[in-house]
């Protein structure tokens, strides 16, 4: 977002929001709803858009899920309007994390790659790769490993190619030690040894103690899998005297959660409860059921086979009542996603209309790529234009017509490019006549071109009529054969007059067409010039 074109007061709300979205909800929340205000009054969409995407993420952060949605279902209405797709992109990532912690998977897989797609579409190469990070933890969740491979290694490029900072060292290090987990996964274990000794090398001393815990909890789990009971217990130990409270768990419960799954399977149980105790009240905090969930699940499977069944018993009621509440979360989920699927597929719908408007624009203001004259397009928007100034100031309108003589013949005897040569000098004829004249030369079609002229008599026309010709004549063309004379020559047909109350511009074309007809039937590299109604006729001398 362009946050220079806003007064100052504006920029300082969008830096503020920016800073401590995170940090600080509260604050953040009221400089949103000041933008907001403010953007409502000024009917900003981008600036709207921005104050109900960062709501968005506050309530993200504070697991507030209905108001989470309401408010990128707004964003969604503004962003893709104001050209903010950048933020746009970040919603849909936003929506696939937000299904994905839900645990739904189709749901998430979505609005991934429908972001990758808009991200594409839009050249926005980061969120393309972070939205090709998440794809590829969706596929590691299910099990397609080799897909999530595949979506780890576009994101890897993207990031290789950036210069390198402790950002960037720390995508990698998530990446790295993320294809570390799907390599184990598979089984690799000898390439998921050199993956972790790479992350040691490249990135160890860019990134904090808790990110370098998280390749600790990927290398315990390769050891576990590989029955290096030994290292695995070192690691351990490492984890246990590295984790802190200190983090922002929604990015890290996922590492914690595999790495405690697995210590389940060990008689780590200090290890296994430093974990989840540390974890616990983190989530408690988040208020996100789904990873209230699996932590408990993780309790229940512990006392289970520590056959504590008082612990038990009450962990399972825990689990119970909070699926309960999970169910309930599920269902306003499914509502207000509705909601803004149709906001998604409204903003969609505008963006494509926008493109096919566009389109024709770009179309229309093309100019022919041959002859760099202007198209056909062009010529009925301009026509018309000037028409109806003709008819308002009921002035003369000079509409010509002309066509090469015998161009099929000298096409198929010189060839198409020296034809397409032919036809450059043609219209660059035309082009110096209309310049001369304040005239206006478009292609037609084929070898047919159109001048138009304002605010001109016909005797006028018949003098651009002659000086055209002779134009053409000095360029000398050889054409040995045309059945006029052996160089290429035009004819024209000319209609001129005043617009009348039923007259239309397509009067003046036709009349001009059949003028040039005409002059054809009887003579070449000649030109015949009438008013609408034949009333006057003026004809040159030619061949
Ligand atoms: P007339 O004297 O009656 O105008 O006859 P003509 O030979 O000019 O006949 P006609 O208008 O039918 O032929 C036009 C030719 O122009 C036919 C087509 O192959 C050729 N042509 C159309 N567009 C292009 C082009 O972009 N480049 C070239 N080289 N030839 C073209
Ligand atoms: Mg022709």
């Amino acid at each position: 977002m362009d946050i220079n074109k806003y007064d100052a007061s504006v920029q300082i709300w969008i830096r503020e929001i920016i800073e401590n979205s995170v940090t600080s909800p509260e604050k953040t929340l009221k400089f949103c709803n000041d933008l907001i205000e403010y953007a409502t009054s000024h009917q900003d969409v981008s600036l709207l858009g921005f104050g109900y995407f960062y709501c968005g993420q506050v309530y993200y952060c504070l697991n507030d899920g209905k108001n989470f949605y309401d408010s990128l279902n707004m964003a969604v209405r503004f962003l893709d309007q104001g050209g903010e797709y950048e933020l746009m992109a970040r919603c849909y990532n936003f929506l696939g994390i937000k299904a994905s912690n839900g645990g739904n998977i189709p749901l998430a897989l979505e609005y991934y790659t429908n972001g990758v797609k808009y991200a594409v579409l839009h050249d926005l190469k980061e969120q393309e790769a972070l939205m090709n990070i998440n794809l590829g933890g969706l596929f590691h969740r299910t099990g397609r490993y080799q897909e999530a491979q595949r979506y780890y290694k576009q994101a890897m490029e993207y990031f290789m190619s950036l210069p390198m900072d402790e950002a960037v060292h720390t995508f990698l290090l998530a990446l790295e030690c993320n294809r570390v987990k799907t390599l184990v996964a598979l089984g690799y274990f000898p390439l998921a040894e050199d993956a972790i000794a790479g992350i040691k090398t490249k990135h160890w001393n860019y990134v904090t103690q808790i990110e370098q815990s998280i390749v600790h909890c990927a290398e315990a789990i390769l050891y576990h899998e590989e029955g290096n009971y030994e290292k695995r217990d070192e690691i351990a130990k490492q984890i246990s005297g590295e984790i802190c409270s200190q983090m922002a768990i929604l990015d890290y419960f996922d590492d914690y959660y595999d790495y405690a799954r697995m210590l389940l399977d060990t008689d780590l149980a200090d290890d296994f409860w430093k974990v989840v105790d540390t974890v616990e009240p983190l989530i408690k905090n988040t208020a996100s059921t789904d990873l209230m969930l699996k932590l408990i699940s993780l309790k229940i499977q512990y006392y289970r086979k520590a056959k504590k069944s008082a612990e038990y018993l009450q962990e399972a009621g825990l689990y119970y009542e909070l699926s309960e509440h999970m169910e309930a979360e599920t269902r306003e989920m499914v509502n207000n996603v509705i909601n803004l699927r149709q906001s998604l597929e409204a903003a969609n719908q505008l963006r494509r209309q926008v493109e096919a408007q566009n389109q024709i624009l770009v179309e229309k203001s093309e100019m022919d790529p041959m002859t760099r004259l202007a198209n056909r397009f062009r010529l009925t928007d301009y026509s018309e234009d000037v028409f109806t100034e003709a008819y308002n100031r009921q002035t003369p309108l000079c509409v010509f017509i002309m066509d090469v003589d015998y161009f099929k013949e000298f096409n198929d005897n010189y060839g198409h490019q020296r034809g397409d040569e032919c036809l450059i000098q043609v219209a660059e004829c035309l082009r110096t006549v209309a310049d001369d004249h304040d005239g206006f030369a478009a292609r037609y079609g084929g070898d047919e071109f159109v001048l138009i002229f304002e605010d001109t008599n016909i005797e006028q026309a018949f003098e651009y009529a002659k000086e055209l010709k002779e134009l053409v004549l000095s360029k000398n063309i050889e054409h040995a054969f045309s059945k006029a004379i052996p160089q290429v020559t035009l004819s024209q047909g000319i209609c001129c007059d005043v617009p009348g109350k039923n007259t239309k511009m397509w009067d003046f074309l036709h009349k001009a067409d059949e003028n040039l007809y005409a002059i054809k039937q009887v003579s070449r590299n000649n030109y015949c010039a009438t008013n609408l109604t034949d009333e006057i006729k003026k004809t040159g001398g030619g061949v």
